[in-house]
């Protein structure tokens, strides 16, 4: 009986040695986890940075972080995040990222918890971390009740260091999933994206390729153009009920006058507001050659809500000039889910759909968001701003109209053919038709009259214009361009 007590008290000073073991073991463990990448990965001022080579001949200092598909992500001072995409890299420096890319992956594939866990944009709780805590926390337990169980038969000890190595097992890896968890949470929102991937001219193309041959388009190193008369293949002026009498004649949108689309969108430190910008000109092209104009008038007014547009949600300006206002949502029936417009800032403009087809997702303040390609662009809505809210990209802006009637440059102009016309209260248009070669009729009606614009040009571009007012006047004026 003796003994049997006394190999009972050495196996469970055994047992109490091992307890205590596994508790130091677990304290140093808890304290490694803690103090490692104090204040994430920034390297401290003594940090020496890579030089990364862009194409465009620019620099950027940091080193690589992480890197997935098409981009990478450099540490830099202060322990900044900048993403790069890899084709905006020199030859050579895309070698080196894609490289970087594959020893990340080969790391965190040995690892077996990080790149999934880092990569994933919903960062939480994910198989191996909690598959690791299950078993840790069932051996704990097997553990605590064994010694539990021998303390209480050969002692009547009060010390639970079984008890208390438990609990420290299970704060541990508790304490370690969540600080990665939130370190990845913080690197995830802490990336800055300075540099967008060069717009394919391809792509650009194919956006436009529905409504050729009324559309040219060619291109070079920094902008897309885009050449047209300025006339929709749809019907148009039909529906106006402000009207300043102005009617659509072709314009020279062609050669050194074309539509510039820039090919490298950059992010625009500030987006102007198309509130207090861009009263002049226009702000996007739409993929059938038509300009899209600021959605309020120089008056601060929405063209729509007044009902100066069409039922395409387009009108005339001063140079009979024809321009949509609106969102050119119809000319989706063409394109399908490719663009329906570019901004001139470069970024495409989209349907109410995404572009994989999926309903369109929640838009900031200019109107649009950055798709899970990693590039931003707009999205047209039947509601203001309906195209641009603010400009994302940066744009330049001719230096002799200030705010808000700064337009942005380069872009094409009409040429005012005529004298400007003044609004007709009270007239709505109901018709627009083609009467010959060269030659239409807009109807429009006041009260119970009706009054008719008949216009033609000739091959030298003469243009003649009868009036034929509600009460009965006819007005007949020619003009050569
Ligand atoms: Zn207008
Ligand atoms: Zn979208």
């Amino acid at each position: 009986m003796q003994d049997k007590i006394s190999h009972l008290k050495l196996k469970c000073m055994k047992t109490k040695q091992l307890i205590q073991q596994c508790f130091l073991f677990l304290l140093l463990t808890n304290a490694t986890v803690s103090i490692a990448h104090p204040g994430g990965h920034y390297q401290g001022k003594e940090a020496i940075f890579n030089n990364w080579q862009l194409k465009n001949g620019e620099a950027i200092k940091g080193n690589f972080s992480m890197g997935k598909g098409n981009f990478i992500v450099l540490e830099q001072e202060n322990g900044k995040l900048t993403k790069v995409f890899i084709e905006n890299l020199s030859e050579q420096d895309q070698q080196l990222a894609l490289f970087k890319i594959r020893k990340y992956d080969q790391l965190n594939q040995s690892y077996g918890t990080g790149q999934q866990s880092i990569n994933s944009e919903k960062i939480g709780w994910n198989y191996p971390q909690f598959f690791i805590l299950a078993l840790l926390t069932v051996v704990t337990f097997l553990i605590c009740r064994k010694g539990y169980r021998l303390f209480t038969e050969a002692l009547h000890t009060n010390t639970k260091w079984h008890v208390i190595a438990g609990y420290f097992c299970c704060l541990s890896i508790v304490g370690f999933a969540c600080k990665k968890t939130a370190e990845d949470s913080a690197i995830m929102s802490s990336i800055t994206t300075l540099f967008i991937p060069k717009t394919t001219t391809g792509f650009i193309d194919s956006a436009f390729s529905p409504n050729k041959p009324a559309v040219t388009t060619r291109w070079d190193d920094t902008y897309f153009y885009v050449s047209s008369t300025g006339i929709p293949a749809h019907n148009m002026m039909v529906g106006i009920t402000n009207w300043q009498q102005q009617v659509p004649i072709p314009q020279n949108y062609t050669s050194t006058n074309s539509w510039s689309i820039p090919l490298q969108p950059v992010y625009a430190s500030v987006p102007l507001s198309t509130k207090s910008n861009f009263m002049k000109g226009a702000v996007a092209l739409a993929v059938n050659g038509i300009p899209i104009f600021n959605a309020l008038n120089n008056r601060g007014e929405d063209s729509y809500l007044i009902g100066e547009l069409d039922n395409w949600g387009g009108h005339c300006g001063k140079g009979d000039d024809y321009h949509y206002h609106a969102a050119p949502l119809h000319l989706s029936t063409t394109s399908g889910l490719k663009p329906i417009a570019f901004a001139l800032d470069g970024f495409a403009v989209y349907g109410s759909k995404e572009p994989d087809g999926t309903t369109m997702a929640a838009l900031d303040t200019c109107h649009g968001h950055v798709f899970a390609n990693g590039v931003y662009h707009y999205h047209g809505t039947s509601n203001y701003p309906y195209v641009v809210g603010a400009m994302k990209g940066k744009v330049s802006t001719d230096p002799l109209t200030p705010a808000p009637e700064n337009q942005i440059l380069p872009q094409a102009f009409s040429s005012p053919l005529r004298p400007a016309t003044t609004p007709l209260n009270g007239a709505t248009i109901t018709a627009y038709t083609s009467t010959g070669s060269n030659a239409y009729r807009l109807t429009y009606q006041i009260g119970t009259s009706f009054g008719y614009v008949d216009y033609s040009w000739d091959a030298g571009n003469k243009y003649t214009f009868i009036l034929k007012s509600s009460s009965g006047v006819t007005t007949t004026n020619s003009y050569q361009r």
